[in-house]
Order: C-alpha cells, then sequence, then structure tokens
C-alpha cells in the first residue's frame, strides 16, 4: 500500500506563475527564491522546472552545492552570504553570488585569498532590520567592497521590504525612498522587489526582482488569495478518508475530548496529521475537501490523523480522496484557520508525505 498522505506538485503551475513574474515586472532580471527546499516543493525540482529564471537565490550554503552537484550553472545568490573564510572559499569555487550584510564579512574579503574573484550583492538595511549595511555606512563599506581584490567588478546593491504585503502599508515606500538616497552616488544594479512588491509597487522593480512565494502559486497580501492575482496553486495536499464512525449526540472526540458531537452523526478520519506537517493549531471548523465538497474540521489534529464532520456527506466512504489545501481550497485559507501563514504551511510538509508531479 502507497502511503495516502501525498503533495502533488504542478510543474506547469511554476511554470505559469514565473511568466506571471515576467509579465508583472517586464524589465527586470528574475532571481526565482528557491530557499526552504523551495518553500516545500522540492529543491531540485522546482530549479528544474523555473531553469528559464536568471538566477536562483537559497538561504543555506548546503542548498547552494545540491544545485551545483545537480549541474544547475545559472547564477545563485547566497541569501545570508557566508560566515567564515572557509565557506567564502566554497562559495568562490563554486562560483556563487554572495550577500555581504555586515561588516565582518567584509573583513574576511580582505583577509582571505581567493583563486577566483567573487560577485558580491551588498545588503542595505532600509528598515527591516534583520540583516544589511546601516544606511549611513553604505557608501564607506562599498567603496570598500570596490577596493578588495576578491571582489568582482559588478557589485550590486540590495534590501529588503518588511511590510511589503499589506498593500497601503506607507512603511514600503519610505524603505523605497531610503534605500534610492542610500545608493544615490552608486551606479549598480539593484534588487528590491519580493513577490509582493513584484505585483504592487512597481516602482520597486530595478534591475533584478526576487519571487518567492508567488512562483508557487500563493499570495503574497494578508487575507490575499493567489485567484486574485491570477496565480495557480502549485502543491495540492491531500490524503485519504481511512473509517467513517457513527457516534452519539455528547460524545467527545479525540484527544482532550474538548469538541463533543452536537447530533448524532457520522465522522471521518483523514489519514494526515501534524506528524506530515498539517498543522495541529488548525482550529475546529478548517475547511477539508471530501470528493470536492467542504467539511469542517472537528477536534484536535493528532499527530497521524484528523476528524472530519461528514454530516453533510452522507454517501462518503472509506477511501474516498481529502484535499488538505491546494486545487480548490486555497492554503491562505488554512493558513489564517491555522494561525500562520501559508509559507510556513509548505515548507513544514515533512518527508513522510509522498510527493508527485503533475506536468
Ligand atoms: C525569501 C526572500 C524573498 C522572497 O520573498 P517572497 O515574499 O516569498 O516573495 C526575497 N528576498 C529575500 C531576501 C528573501 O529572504
Amino acid at each position: 500500500m502507497t502511503r495516502a498522505a501525498e503533495a502533488s506538485i504542478d510543474l506547469q503551475a511554476l511554470q505559469y506563475n514565473l511568466q506571471r513574474v515576467r509579465e508583472s515586472a517586464k524589465n527586470s532580471r528574475i532571481i526565482s527564491v528557491i530557499k526552504a527546499n523551495g518553500y516545500g516543493h522540492g529543491l531540485l525540482r522546482v530549479a528544474s522546472a523555473l531553469s528559464s529564471s536568471d538566477a536562483f537565490a537559497v538561504a543555506k550554503i548546503e542548498e547552494v552545492l545540491t544545485l551545483r552537484e545537480a549541474a544547475f550553472t545559472q547564477p545563485i545568490l547566497l541569501l545570508e552570504g557566508f560566515s567564515d573564510a572557509e565557506e567564502l572559499a566554497l562559495l568562490a569555487q563554486h562560483d556563487i553570488d554572495v550577500v555581504v550584510h555586515h561588516q565582518y564579512q567584509i573583513d574576511l574579503l580582505e583577509q582571505t585569498s581567493l583563486h577566483s574573484k567573487i560577485n558580491v550583492w551588498l545588503k542595505i538595511d532600509t528598515g527591516m532590520h534583520r540583516l544589511g549595511i546601516s544606511l549611513d555606512d553604505v557608501s564607506v563599506n562599498y567603496k570598500r567592497l570596490q577596493a578588495c581584490d576578491n571582489v568582482a567588478a559588478d557589485i550590486a546593491v540590495m534590501t529588503h521590504f518588511a511590510n511589503a504585503d499589506d498593500h497601503h502599508d506607507p512603511r514600503t515606500s519610505a524603505q523605497l525612498k531610503r534605500f534610492n538616497s542610500a545608493i544615490a552616488e552608486i551606479n549598480a544594479p539593484r534588487s528590491l522587489a519580493n513577490s509582493a512588491a513584484i505585483l504592487k509597487y512597481s516602482e520597486s522593480h530595478a534591475e533584478w526582482v526576487r519571487p518567492g512565494i508567488m512562483l508557487y502559486g500563493v499570495s503574497p497580501f494578508i487575507k490575499g488569495l493567489a485567484a486574485e492575482e491570477n496565480l495557480k496553486p502549485v502543491m495540492t495536499l491531500s490524503s485519504k478518508l481511512i473509517a467513517i464512525n457513527h457516534y452519539k449526540k455528547g460524545n467527545a472526540l479525540g484527544y482532550g475530548g474538548s469538541w463533543r458531537c452536537p447530533d448524532d452523526m457520522p465522522v471521518g478520519v483523514v489519514a494526515i496529521g501534524y506528524g506530515d506537517g498539517y498543522p495541529r493549531a488548525a482550529r475546529a471548523g478548517t475547511p477539508v475537501l471530501i470528493n470536492d465538497q467542504r467539511v469542517p474540521l472537528i477536534g484536535r489534529v493528532s499527530m497521524d490523523m484528523i476528524c472530519v464532520d461528514l454530516r453533510s456527506q452522507p454517501f462518503a466512504v472509506i477511501g474516498d480522496r481529502a484535499v488538505l489545501w491546494g486545487e480548490g481550497l486555497p492554503v491562505e485559507e488554512i493558513a489564517e484557520c491555522a494561525h500562520t501563514i501559508p509559507y510556513e504551511l509548505l515548507c513544514r510538509v515533512t518527508e513522510r508525505v509522498r510527493i508527485t508531479e503533475v506536468e
């Protein structure tokens, strides 16, 4: 028997969404962000489907090496950069572009001897306050990089938005302004826009855009839905009904017994739980599709199972397919029911879920 829990990955939807990036930022080159195992969709699978991207970005050095070992020759940007001389040498050897976000990295660049020059993206903190050189230090650090023998000529500059997921938040324009004034004296390729900014802040597109979540067919906006942005969901997480039981009014379901049957009723058990990456925080009432019809989750999410209310589905039978999110059931909605964001749901799907591809 094959495992019931399955994540099917729609490769054409990935390519469709990449095309949406192209249409949205016509004059920019595209760095497809495929960190965290391609947002949970599989690093190499996503890289293959998106191989027409101008570049890739990942967060960890292991991901860089996996891509190079699999013979991806595109430029790859390492978003967290290097943290010691050994990593720096390894990255230079594999011709990886590195983000430089801190003085200590510039010190390392000056102190290490490399066999070949390395491409550098200087990250500027314009208000996110996580990684980046502060505004006042930009020009001195840029000059240091220019003077450094290990650094290749075309140094790029970048920043990251903290609030672009909210259309109306004025802090995004403020970040853009700070960025523009910090680089007023610098003539370098620029990169600012994540998915949200690609879709809503065309003034931030510049030479390179960095789409992540939109490639996977998910709205980057608070309370947004993929369909509103003409994006196609890539991952559909599904499983099967492995039991249908009839309980009496007042019976308590599952761990803690916090959910009680309001009626004599059929309860379906779906073979998926937090051990597969279905969020334990999903509240009672979170929708699940059984044979394309919505039914509510009831009781607590267990490690391997969830229960659903089948009163509206008297013809459901054991073996019927249950969709947890994806096609027909927006992951954005499930994230909201679980008090989290779609990013987290996608990259938390665990290894015991069988992955299938749809072409
Ligand atoms: C993850 C990430 C992105 C992509 O963000 P999305 O919101 O998924 O589009 C872009 N840039 C940086 C620096 C990131 O860390």
